[in-house]
This record gives C-alpha cells, structure tokens and sequence, in this order.
C-alpha cells in the first residue's frame, strides 16, 4: 500500500492571475490567496505530493515553500521521470480515453524546459500549453483493482 506524501503551511508562488486554477485542483479549507501585479500567492494548510506536482505542470514557474512559522523553507517539486494516473491524455482515441478500458494514462517527462510530456500509450506529445486544468479532472479514470478481502 503506498502512502500520499503530505505537506502542511504550503506556499506556493504563481504568476499574476492563475491562483484561481489551483483553488480547482484542491477542495481544501482555509486556502490564502494573496494576488498583486507582480504575481499570485497561494497558502495551502495542507497538501498532497500529487497536488503539487499538479500545480507544477500547470505553472512550470511556480515556486514552493513551507512555512516554518516565520520563516519559509524552499520546497523542491521534482518531476518523476513517469507521471501515471495524475491526468488524462488530451488524445480523444487515445486507449487511455476510452471508458471501458481499465489503462490509466501514464506520461514521460520527455523534456523539462519546455516541459514537454510525451503519453506511453498513444505517443502524443503534450507540450507545456497543452497542460490544461481539465485534464485533471479524474473522471475517466479507472481505479485500480482494489481486493474485496
Ligand atoms: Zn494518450
């Protein structure tokens, strides 16, 4: 059984105006969202290693810290050399994309800069401006065979 790897006092710094796009991500209470011209803020109480990775692929500048009362440790997101079952494939005919299919899309990190993700399934590029919001809704996720033990 694998454990999600969690984070408390998250800060999370964006580029002006797309703080709301991780308030879509996260149904966590008590988010902080500090906005100014030079760029967005983003205090999370708490969030998961998937969360963030998300809102790193959607913001390839985003930076991250945890708030260790006053003061802010820098928090490294790395990328996984593999992203599986984080999002969808943007391909509609990809095998990933059909709903009887129990694959969950599975991506490589071809490329950092630009971040460029490359499907394991059906071998679509997804550049840096393909990474949209709506790929990480899970709907079409199959979830994994769970035993009924
Ligand atoms: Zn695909």
């Amino acid at each position: 059984m694998s454990t999600v790897k969690k984070y408390t006092d998250v800060i999370i710094r964006l580029p002006a105006d797309t703080a709301r796009s991780v308030l879509g991500l996260t149904k966590s209470k008590g988010i902080d969202i500090r906005t100014s011209d030079s760029g967005d803020t983003v205090g999370l109480p708490e969030a998961t290693e998937g969360l963030l990775l998300k809102v790193r692929l959607l913001h390839p500048q985003a930076r991250f810290a945890i708030r260790k009362g006053r003061r802010e440790e820098k928090l490294e997101v790395e990328l996984p050399e593999k992203i599986a079952a984080l999002m969808n494939c943007p391909n509609p005919s990809c095998v990933t994309s059909q709903p009887k299919e129990p694959a969950a899309p599975e991506f490589k990190v071809v490329r950092e800069e630009p971040l460029t993700l490359q499907c394991l399934y059906c071998g679509r590029y997804v550049p840096k401006g393909g990474i949209t919001p709506d790929l990480f809704e899970v709907t079409r996720f199959i979830p994994p065979a769970k035993s009924t033990f």
